[in-house]
C-alpha cells in the first residue's frame, strides 16, 4: 500500500480565536478548491482553538490534531489534557515529543512512548518527533540520536495506521536552515531501517516519515520528492494559508 503524503501544520503557541478561525477557514477553502488530491492535510492548533478550528474545518478534508497530550485518561494532573479529551474535541492526531517539548519540558523518550501509547488507546494517531541538535550533527551523531529516539519513544504496538514519524533536525526548526536533500534521505532511510528492526518490515514500509524544519514553498519539492519522505511537518509556514497550500501544491505529491 502506498504511503499517502501528509501535509501537517504545527501552529505552536500562536493564534487567538479570530486568527485561528480565519486560518482554518482559509485552509479549508483552499483544500476544498484543490478537489481530488493524493495528499492528506492536518492542522494542529493550540488546545484553546481545537473546538473552534474543528468547526471552521467542517466539510473540508483536513484532519485536526493537538500538540501534546498526557498519558493518563483523567485525574489530578493540573494543566494537562488527556487523550480522551482530545478525541472528544474532534482530534484524530496528536504530536508527541516535539523538540520544543523535549527541551522546554525535559520530556524523555520513555515519557513520549507512554504518551503515544495512550493516544492509541483513545483512538488517536501519534505524530512522534525525533531529530538531532546542531552539536549532535556536528559530532556525526545524527543517525545514533535518531535511532535512540525511535527505539525509546515509539511504542511496540506502533504501526502505519496509528503512527507517523516526523524527523525534525532541531537546528533547522524556525531557522531557515535546512539539511541537504541527500542528508534528509539518508536519515529517513536509516529511520525506516530501525523501524523495520523494531516493528517488522511490513509496518516500517507502511509508516509515514515526515520531514520538518524550515519547509517552505520554495524547498517543498526538493524534500517531498525524496523516496523515504512521506510529507512535511510545517511550523512557521503553516501560519499563512498561501504558504501552507503552496507547499502542498509545489511538492509534486498532491
Ligand atoms: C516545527 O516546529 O515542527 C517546524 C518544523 O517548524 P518550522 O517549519 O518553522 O521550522
Amino acid at each position: 500500500m502506498a504511503r499517502k503524503t501528509l501535509i501537517a501544520g504545527n501552529w505552536k503557541m500562536n493564534g487567538l480565536l479570530a486568527d485561528g478561525v480565519d486560518l482554518a477557514k482559509g485552509v479549508a477553502a483552499e483544500v476544498k478548491k484543490m478537489g481530488k488530491t493524493q495528499c492528506e492535510f492536518l492542522v494542529c492548533p493550540p488546545f484553546t482553538l481545537l473546538t473552534a478550528v474543528k468547526k471552521a474545518l467542517r466539510g473540508a478534508k483536513v484532519a485536526l490534531g493537538a500538540q501534546d497530550v498526557h498519558f493518563n485518561a483523567k485525574g489530578a494532573h493540573t494543566g494537562d489534557i488527556s487523550p480522551l479529551m482530545l478525541k472528544d474535541a474532534g482530534c484524530q492526531y496528536v504530536i508527541v515529543g516535539h523538540s520544543e517539548r523535549r527541551a522546554d519540558h525535559k520530556e524523555s523518550d520513555e515519557l513520549i512512548s507512554k504518551k503515544a501509547a495512550a493516544a492509541y488507546e483513545a483512538g488517536l494517531k501519534a505524530v512522534i518527533c525525533i531529530g538531532e541538535t546542531l552539536e549532535e550533527r556536528e559530532a556525526g551523531k545524527t543517525i545514533d540520536v535518531c535511532t535512540r529516539q525511535i527505539l525509546g519513544s515509539v511504542p511496540d504496538n506502533a504501526d502505519g495506521s496509528n503512527t507517523v514519524i516526523a524527523y525534525e533536525p532541531v537546528w533547522a526548526i524556525g531557522t531557515g536552515k535546512t539539511p541537504t536533500a541527500e542528508d534528509v534521505e539518508e536519515v529517513h532511510a536509516a529511520v525506516r531501517k530501525v523501524l523495520a528492526k523494531k516493528l517488522g518490515k511490513g509496518n516500517a514500509n507502511k509508516m509515514r516519515i515526515l520531514y520538518g524544519g524550515s519547509v517552505k514553498p520554495g524547498n517543498a519539492k526538493e524534500f517531498l520528492s525524496l523516496p523515504d519522505v512521506d510529507g512535511a511537518l510545517i511550523g512557521g509556514a503553516s501560519l499563512k494559508v498561501e504558504d501552507f497550500i503552496a507547499i502542498a501544491k509545489n511538492s509534486g505529491q498532491c
